[in-house]
């Protein structure tokens, strides 16, 4: 279902878009002045907002510029409804809104601006899904991988949590493509893809990083639950019974990882610090390659954990 919010202290005209929107499945929530939708807005996402532009206290135009102020809301797409016929007064709505109608309007004309903006909005929402994927295992990609890594560091670091990062590398994963051909390579990957996503909490990030390699970010983890969480994925992967024809493909993969420790009071004097957090991720990264590539060198099928003992040069 589609949810529309409209926005008009005009009651009939209200109830005219209201009622016009609901006959044709949509759902719509009224508002009577610019106060009330956004308290609506608060309350629950709208794919659609109809604002009019006239309004008592804040007016279409002020709640546009209200929902622009936050990230969560900036998005929304808006049609403004308004019986200005000014021209000015157009071209100023149409910088923050995706269409105009102007009053007295036609229902099929309202319709027909509703049904636009829907699918423009549900496409926009399509591709930007599309761009953090990673289209052959359906996990959340590098891109995707490090804007959650980057919110996760904000949040450990701010509340002083500890949290761990792992990369996963797939062994000897070339022998699988020269011995069973590309294809079943890809079977295996999304294979591994799944052991990740169900060894895994809920609010753990686990992300397909390019080729054989993949990531997963832990909240409120610390070393032993890193390396706990890790061994428990080498073992997943070990009993994987994937076949390629008669023939099980063995699979085993090395898992480097590093758990940080920030004291909350530590984290506090650091502040001001918050826009590093890019540079931090990417050395909390290079740090579990290190325990990746050590994991290798052991001979494979293992994690290697530690703590990630530069948190302040980040
Ligand atoms: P190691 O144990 O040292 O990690 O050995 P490895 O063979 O896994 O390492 P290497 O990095 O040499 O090879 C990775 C292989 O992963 C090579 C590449 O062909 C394969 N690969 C990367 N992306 C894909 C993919 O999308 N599908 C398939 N089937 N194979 C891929
Ligand atoms: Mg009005
Ligand atoms: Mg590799
Ligand atoms: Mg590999």
């Amino acid at each position: 279902m589609t949810l529309v919010l409209v926005a008009e202290d005009d009651p009939e005209i209200n109830n005219l878009m209201a009622i016009t929107l609901r006959l044709e499945q949509y759902d719509v929530i009224q508002a009577h002045d610019g106060k009330q939708a956004l308290h609506l807005i608060e309350q629950q996402t709208p794919d659609l907002l109809l604002l009019d532009v006239l309004m008592p206290g804040l007016n279409g135009y002020d709640v546009a510029r209200e929902l622009q102020k936050k990230s969560s809301t900036a998005h929304l797409p808006v049609i403004f409804v308004t019986a200005k016929q000014d021209m000015e007064d157009r071209v100023q709505g149409l910088e923050m809104a995706v269409d105009y109608i102007c009053k007295p309007f036609a229902v099929p004309e309202l319709l027909a601006r509703v049904r636009t903006a829907v699918r423009v909005r549900k496409l926009q929402e399509q591709l930007e899904r599309l761009a953090l994927t990673d289209e052959l295992t359906k996990l959340t990609n590098r891109r995707g991988f490090m804007a959650e890594f980057e919110d996760e560091l904000w949040r450990a670091r701010r509340f002083g949590h500890p949290l761990a990062v792992l990369i996963f590398d797939l062994d000897h994963f070339k022998r699988v493509n020269d011995t069973w051909g590309h294809p079943q390579g890809d079977e295996v990957l999304k294979a591994f893809a799944r052991v990740l996503e169900h060894s895994s909490r809920r609010i753990d990030k686990v992300a397909r990083f390019g080729g054989e390699e993949f990531a997963a970010v832990l909240p409120e983890t610390d070393t032993a639950g890193a390396q706990i969480f890790a061994e428990k994925v080498c073992e997943a992967t070990r009993s994987l019974e994937i076949f390629a024809g008669e023939q099980r493909v063995p699979l085993t993969v090395s898992v480097g990882g590093v758990a940080m420790n920030v004291a909350r009071s530590e984290d506090e004097n650091r502040e001001g610090s918050d826009g590093n957090i890019g540079v931090l991720a990417n050395h909390l990264l290079s740090e579990a390659d290190h325990c990746l590539y050590d994991a290798k060198e052991a001979g494979r099928d293992r994690a290697v954990v530690h703590v990630f003992q530069n948190a302040e040069a980040g």
